[in-house]
Formats: C-alpha cells, structure tokens, sequence
C-alpha cells in the first residue's frame, strides 16, 4: 500500500513540476531579445583594442572597425597582419579627379559642337560603366558618387569640372585612371585626341595628369592626391577595409602600434553589393551606427522598453 501511495506521489510529481516550471517562466524576464528592436549589449561595453606599451589586448566586441585619422601614421602594420588572414586591408590614398578644358573648347561645348560634347559624354559613360562592372567584383572599387558638368567654374585660363564629390579611395593613380577612365581615354584616342602623359611642377608623386588635345581644343585629366595635411602622416596613406573579406580576427588591432585601429560592436554589416563593403578611411573614421532601425513603431517602441512579449 504504502508503495502504491509512493508511486502516486512520484507520478503527480513528475506532473506537477513541469507545469511548475512553465507557470515560473511566465513571469520571469524572457532571455530572448527582440532583434532587432533590441540588441544584445556588449558585455564589456569596450571596443576590442590593444595597449601596445602593455602589450595587452582588452576584450570587447570585434564588430567593424573604428580607425582613428589623428593616430593613424600610415605605417601599413595592420595590412601586414591581414595578408596571411584575409587580405581584407588594401592601404589607399584620397585623390581628387578634375578635368580643365581651355577657352577653345569650353565655347565649342557650350555651342554645343559635336566633338567637344561627345568628349563630355564619354568621361560621364565611363564613369557609369565602370562603376556598374565593379560592383561585384572580387576587388570592388570604393563607391564614391560623381558630379556632374554643371559644378564646372573657372580657374584662370581653363574651366575645371571636379569629377568626384568625396574624395577617390585607391592605392595609386593610375589604378584610378585605369578603372574610371579607362573606356574614356581608349574612346579619345580612337577619336583622335593625341593622349599625353604630362609631368606638372611641384606635383605629388603620386599625382597623374594626361594632356588630351585636338585641333585647338585642349583638356588636362588629372588625378591628385589630397593630402591631409597631418604631421603624423605626412603621405595621407589609411588603411581601407573590405568586409566582403574581412573574418573579424582581429589581428590588425594588435599590430597597430600607435592605438589608432579599435574593434566596435558594430556588427550589422550587410549589404546587397559588393561596394558597399568596402569602408573607406574616412568611413572608418565615423561612428559605429547604435540606434534602433528605423522602422521600429511607436507600439514596438513601448513593448521593448516594457520588455513585454
Ligand atoms: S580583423 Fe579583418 S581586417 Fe583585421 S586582420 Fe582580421 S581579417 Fe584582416
Ligand atoms: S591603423 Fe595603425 S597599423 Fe594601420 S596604418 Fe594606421 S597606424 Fe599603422
């Protein structure tokens, strides 16, 4: 008998504890967070970043990067450290791409002769074209977005067009040239505009021009470096990274030795191309995105600061 009354017991036990359970559940706050109305908090409310002198490297989330201009030396360390990880880091300058046209051919665009507009149209073609071919290439070209001829104004004897509206991320001039322009100036010389590499006194060596002439008219192409002006980075040379490559390692923060590349939490990062990938230094440079998005209602508002689910 007393078995019996045993085995009842054990068998409402084995009933009731579960049910327990469930009801306890019901008022504690859930472990679940209502992403992405919420965001799980970074444990340690730090970036990942290292000290260097310390030689320590402090834990915190290893989202996107947060790159420092005023630390930064250009000392290329940290695309050291990715080159047997991910190559995600490609060192770059910030060029600005102009084009001055003499008197001649200013007033022939503007009476609109064939052989001036068709020039103009063609630089703008290329730019378009080679933007469109990058955007999902393995090497995607920094998005940056292009003017247009209407900003054109007067330097002296020519009419300058500044093609770029943010400055142009790259490793070189020429691989600007080559990948904006490239269509262009293969279009002019077939046209028969002579196409001359052009040395400028007191030019970057960095700096490329080309000289294209037809009859009377002229134009300079040129891409120059802009430089920053700082004392601790004389060249203006930043690292660029390319988070269609990058595995979040972190290795790159150890190897900075001047504090000026941290780890934020940062960590929504997708986009639907492959350019958008790419951050620029100057994007770097910004503040990691914290706010809820943007679609997050007023009723949602409540419920998540309610905790309510
Ligand atoms: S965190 Fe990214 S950029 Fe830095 S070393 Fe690792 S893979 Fe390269
Ligand atoms: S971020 Fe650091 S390691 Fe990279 S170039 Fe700048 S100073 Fe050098």
């Amino acid at each position: 008998m007393v078995e019996e009354y045993a085995m009842v017991a054990q068998t409402l036990s084995r009933i009731v504890t579960p049910l327990l359970v469930g009801l306890k559940h019901l008022f504690m706050t859930p472990v679940t967070v209502k992403y992405p109305y919420e965001r799980v908090e970074n444990v340690t409310g730090e970036n990942f970043r290292y000290d260097p002198k310390a030689g320590i490297a402090y834990p915190g989330y290893k989202g996107r990067h947060i790159l420092y201009l005023d630390k930064c030396t250009g000392c290329s360390l940290c695309d050291i450290a990715c080159q047997n990880i991910a190559e995600a880091i490609i060192m770059v300058y910030g060029f600005n791409v102009t084009i001055s046209f003499n008197k001649e051919f200013y007033e022939m665009f503007k009476k609109g002769d064939g052989a001036a507009v068709n020039f103009v149209e063609s630089i703008v073609d290329s730019l378009v074209k080679s933007t469109d071919k990058k955007r999902y290439s393995s090497h995607p070209v920094v998005p940056f977005a292009w003017s247009d001829i209407r900003t054109i104004q007067q330097k002296g004897e020519m009419y300058e067009w500044k093609l770029n509206l943010e400055p142009v991320y790259d490793y070189r001039s020429e691989a600007i040239i080559e990948k904006y322009l490239g269509d262009f100036l293969g279009w002019a010389r077939s046209e028969g505009w002579d196409d001359e590499v052009i040395e400028v006194e007191g030019a970057d060596k960095e700096d490329e021009y080309h000289r294209l002439s037809k009859g009377g008219m002229a134009a300079i192409l040129a891409v120059t470096k802009i430089d920053e002006k700082l004392a601790h980075n004389k060249k203006s040379y930043f690292p660029a990274v390319d988070y269609g490559r990058c595995v979040f390692c972190g290795f790159c923060v150890d190897a900075c030795p001047f504090y000026a590349l941290e780890m934020t939490s940062e960590y929504e990062l997708s986009a639907t191309d492959r350019m958008s990938l790419l951050y620029t230094p100057r994007k770097l440079a910004g503040p990691p995105k914290t706010q809820p998005p943007a679609e997050l209602g007023w009723i949602e508002r409540i419920q998540t600061i309610l905790r309510w689910r």
